[in-house]
């Protein structure tokens, strides 16, 4: 469990979860009972009382009342049942009808108070029912919160463990908002907070507490980023180096292209930053394909001449493999050292890199988040640098910094983050960014098919293939799950199997294999071995393999526009023209400015117009990116205040034995 939480006990100790509802709950990433009382309804149901009179005949009503007579219940054939009852209402009495809820008859009492949804049927005064609750209308109405779940976990059920929570253990439940700001806010605790989200009576008290818990989610995000900033400013004493300028030159000079202006500019700029006592603390922004990897190569070269030790971590394994095959080929006939670490890597080999990067013979080390373990002691090391960066939250942010002396530390993304929010969530940073492209770089074509032209986009892949060029195809899953109709990439080889025969290699990458596998196919891909590579969004960043033109992206409408822009990033990266195709029969709009713009920055504004700062950050690993109410878009000015407030909070020294205070900065320099 997170630290400072505050509650020892564990999701288990909630009255009525037993082991499967656990492991349900476990399911959709619910692993704590802060995790429990956090997860908040995703919309809410409101239901309003209406009159008898006020209702057309066959219109949806829905009406409270006190059950005035004996359920009648009637049996026909296997599995069918109903139940007849008569209800006073405010509006008079009405009959009610209702299909399959047997079951409900010993709780459908005479003078139970029930709330009935259904369809009137005016001339037999009888309401079909589709749901009756055990519940009155008494303000007229009644705010129901819906939740996601899970197939064997209903609506009800998350509702009945959140409060059963909230009454065992609601007052232990840390609160991240400190007194004073409460106060000045007039705001309720948290307990009531948590309570009224999920059991709201008004939409005005709803709207309340909603604003009161964004803000805690941001106060405490935004002290975070505000204290790393504060340790950084406070280290004046970098390393400072001289680069010899001569021997970086000739590394340069044996790259086999031109660097474009950008790159140059960037470079420079890291370089004045390792050449400086001032810590690096550098954003490295680009669009996909605009080249970055080669400048933080650059970066770590000059960082070697200086005698210095480099670390490169990236989001995932078949990435960091790249990477490392990439730099062991451009530090061919140098004397650089460079391993590669990663969850997978051999114990034994692990400990030879172990022992490498402590006695100072391993110069370089590219990995995954391996490379911040505990056990993991470098010698002298100089440069971090984090690849695809908004994949990483703020405490393996933290946590890098601290594993050398006093690093000079470079983030890269390619998700480009609109400046204002980016001046507000890395404040603390200073950015370098590539607008340009390589040169003979050309526009990706891209186009919107409907499922029904699949037939054409088959044909397309076939131009290219027989071209000898090769292809990725994307799916949403792996396998396929009960409740969705979404494609899988097993349901994808199997298709294109039939539609190519043994003409083409065809294989599959997900998150789920063994990396060991997950690699070997890569580099089949690479080598051409495989020439159509059917994979779910693992191949989203960085992955580089320029004879693949074609991308294939089925559910389309299931992406974020900057996901599907990195996407498309991973075809266009040789000299031959690209093609992009997005299948969906929805949300057609929105994926049209995919045909139109290809400028990642303008379409992660789009993004953000469109969703908010959701898909910015990525879902899976983003750690304290992925805000549970909160949207730094939707909520920038409470962001603003948050920022505000908890500097304030942050620099006042009164505070600094307050278990709060402790608390969350505990929370950044541990490892979770
Ligand atoms: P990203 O910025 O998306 O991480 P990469 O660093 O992976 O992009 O670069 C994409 C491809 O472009 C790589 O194959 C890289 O070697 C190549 N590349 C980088 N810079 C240049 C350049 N100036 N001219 C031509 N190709 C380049
Ligand atoms: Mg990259």
């Amino acid at each position: 469990m997170r630290k400072g939480s505050g509650i020892l006990a564990e999701l288990k100790d909630v009255k009525g979860i037993g082991p499967k509802s656990l492991s349900l709950l476990n399911k959709i990433n619910i692993n704590s009972i802060e995790d429990l009382v956090t997860h908040y309804p995703f919309r809410y149901d409101v239901l309003k009382r209406d009159e008898l009179s006020s209702i057309d005949d066959g219109e949806k009503i829905i009406i409270d009342g006190k059950i005035e007579s004996i359920p009648i219940l009637m049996r026909f054939k296997a599995g069918l049942n109903k139940m007849n009852f008569r209800l006073v209402t405010q509006s008079g009495v009405v009959g009610v009808s209702i299909f399959n809820r047997a079951f409900l008859k010993n709780k459908l009492l005479v003078g139970t108070d029930v709330i009935v949804i259904g369809k009137l049927d005016k001339g037999k005064n009888v309401i079909t029912a589709s749901d009756i609750k055990m519940d009155t209308l008494s303000n007229k109405v009644k705010i129901e919160p819906v939740y996601h779940c899970t197939s064997g976990l209903t609506n009800k059920n998350m509702s009945t463990y959140i409060n059963m929570a909230l009454l065992m253990y609601g007052k232990e439940i840390m609160d991240y908002i400190p007194k004073e700001f409460q106060e000045k806010y007039n705001f309720v605790n948290k307990k009531t907070a948590l309570n009224i989200i999920h059991n709201p009576s008004t939409a005005e008290k709803l709207k309340e507490v909603t604003v009161r818990l964004k803000y805690e989610e941001l106060f405490e995000f935004m002290f975070k980023i505000n204290y790393l900033k504060q340790q950084n400013k406070k280290e004046k004493n970098g390393l400072v180096r001289v680069i010899d300028r001569d021997k970086l030159n000739k590394f340069i000079e044996k790259i086999p292209f031109t660097l474009t202006n950008d790159q140059n500019i960037a470079i420079e700029e890291i370089l004045s930053d390792l050449e400086s006592p001032t810590r690096m603390n550098r954003l490295l922004q680009g669009d996909v394909g605009s080249g970055k990897t080669i400048v933080s190569f650059i970066g770590m070269y000059a960082n070697f001449l200086c005698g210095y030790q480099s670390a490169l971590m990236a989001p995932t394994e078949i990435l960091a493999t790249q990477h490392y095959n990439n730099l062991v080929h451009f530090l061919k006939g140098t004397k650089v050292k460079v391993a590669l670490l990663t969850g997978s890597t051999p114990k034994k080999e692990k400990n030879d890199i172990y022992k490498g990067l402590s006695d100072g013979t391993i110069n370089m080390v590219i990995g995954t988040h391996a490379l911040i373990q505990d056990e993991v002691e470098y010698n002298n090391l100089g440069l971090v640098i984090t690849d695809e960066q908004h994949r990483f939250g703020v405490h393996q942010r933290a946590n890098l910094q601290n594993k050398g002396v006093k690093p000079d530390v470079l983030y890269m993304s390619a998700t480009p983050i609109p400046r204002t929010y980016a001046l507000t969530i890395f404040g603390d940073m200073d950015v370098s960014t590539i607008k340009e492209k390589p040169l003979g770089r050309q526009k990706i074509d891209t186009v919107v098919k409907k499922t029904s032209e699949i037939k054409e986009v088959l044909e397309m892949m076939y131009e290219e293939l027989k071209n000898k060029h090769q292809v990725y195809v994307i799916a949403p899953l792996i396998e396929e799950s009960e409740n969705s109709d979404l494609t899988t990439v097993n349901e994808l080889k199997d298709q294109m199997k039939l539609a190519f025969k043994d003409k083409y290699k065809i294989d599959i990458v997900h998150g789920k294999m063994a990396s060991g596998a997950k690699d070997m196919i890569m580099e089949q891909f690479k080598k051409n071995e495989v020439q159509i590579l059917i994979s779910t969004t693992v191949v989203e960043v960085g992955v580089d393999v320029p004879n693949a033109t074609t991308m294939v992206i089925f559910d389309a409408d299931r992406f974020g526009l900057s996901t599907l822009h990195q996407l498309r990033g991973r075809v266009g990266r040789g000299t031959s023209k690209s093609r992009c195709i997005l299948i969906s029969d929805s949300d057609t709009e929105r994926l049209k400015i995919m045909e139109r713009e290809d400028d990642g920055f303008i379409i992660s504004e789009e993004d953000f117009k469109l969703r908010g700062h959701g898909d910015l950050f990525g879902t899976k690993q983003s750690g304290d990116m992925a805000f549970k109410i909160a949207s730094i878009k939707n909520d920038y000015k409470i962001l603003l205040q948050a920022k505000k407030d908890s500097k304030e909070y942050l620099e006042n020294k009164d505070n600094d034995n307050d278990l709060l205070k402790k608390t969350l900065i505990e929370s950044i320099t541990t490892v979770n």
